[in-house]
């Protein structure tokens, strides 16, 4: 059976992870965070690399680099649930996928990939006098905004508008840039991740929402993605690959 590392095992992902595996029938081969093993025989991230088929990395980008790299030299693979990624990030992404399975997603739950697929659709439907705005609102201990689900359903409006997400639009100041895509980030209590596309026309809304009730629906998805990974020949995947969509 295919063996799962987790990457920061110690933390809310992780451990959600670790509660999620029996019932999917993963088997868990065990868990490192920064200071070393969370559970199972391995003392480090090479070891836990070296003895498990596929890493799941839920931890921080700063350790992302060295997370690659661990996963190229194993040649096993490695999927990427960590937020706040960098373009820098990607670009390390998109190397280490030259020698090794890579998946990376923001989000790893159906209805979110599901909902930017039809993101993508009603904003190649309406024109650019609609103005589009995401909402999203997290726990008061996300540290990264707006979240990565955010940008990732930024992206897929723009994919639909045929435009790329440019940088300013991230940082809004006064008034509303037209063609923008705008967020807005709100943190508090333990939300586990609402995300809400509004599409605004004269006289008219397009809402599209979801709303996360549990970690569990993360953590099961990246198991699956996992699982589905194993033994994929070096490149760079997507939660959409995993879902079909
Ligand atoms: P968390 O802070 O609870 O856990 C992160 C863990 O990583 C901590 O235990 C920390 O000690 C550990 N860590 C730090 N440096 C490390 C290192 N060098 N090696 C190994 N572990 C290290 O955060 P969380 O809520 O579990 O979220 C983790 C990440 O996953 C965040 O970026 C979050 O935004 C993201 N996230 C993604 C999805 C998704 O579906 N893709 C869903 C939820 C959260």
């Amino acid at each position: 059976m295919m063996r799962i590392g987790i990457l920061g095992a110690a933390g809310r992902m992780g451990r959600a992870i670790a509660e999620a595996a029996p019932a999917i029938g993963a088997e868990l081969g065990g868990g490192v965070d920064r200071d070393g093993a969370v559970f199972g025989p391995f003392a480090d991230a090479a070891e836990l690399a070296v003895g498990t088929d596929v890493l799941i990395d839920f931890s921080v980008p700063d350790a992302l680099a060295a997370h690659l790299d661990i996963a190229r030299v194993d040649g096993g693979a490695i999927v990427i649930g960590t937020t706040g990624l960098t373009s820098e990030h990607h670009r390390l992404i998109e190397v280490a996928a030259n020698d090794v399975a890579v998946l990376q997603a923001a989000n790893m739950s159906l209805g979110v990939n599901l909902l930017a697929a039809l993101v993508e659709q009603a904003a190649a439907r309406l024109g650019p006098d609609w103005d589009i705005e995401v909402l999203e609102m997290h726990h008061r201990h996300k540290v990264d905004a707006p979240s990565g689900t955010a940008l990732l359903l930024g992206e897929a409006a723009a994919k639909g508008r045929g435009v790329s997400l440019c940088a300013p639009n991230l940082d809004r100041n006064g008034r509303r840039e037209e063609g923008a895509i705008g967020f807005a980030s709100l943190r508090g209590g333990s939300v586990a991740g609402d995300h809400l596309v509004v599409l605004a026309g004269e006289g008219e809304r397009i809402e599209l929402g979801h709303r996360a009730e549990t970690r569990a629906i993360f953590a099961r998805g990246a198991i699956r993605a996992a699982q589905w990974l194993a033994g994929k020949p070096a490149g760079r995947y997507s939660m959409a690959d995993v879902l079909g969509l």
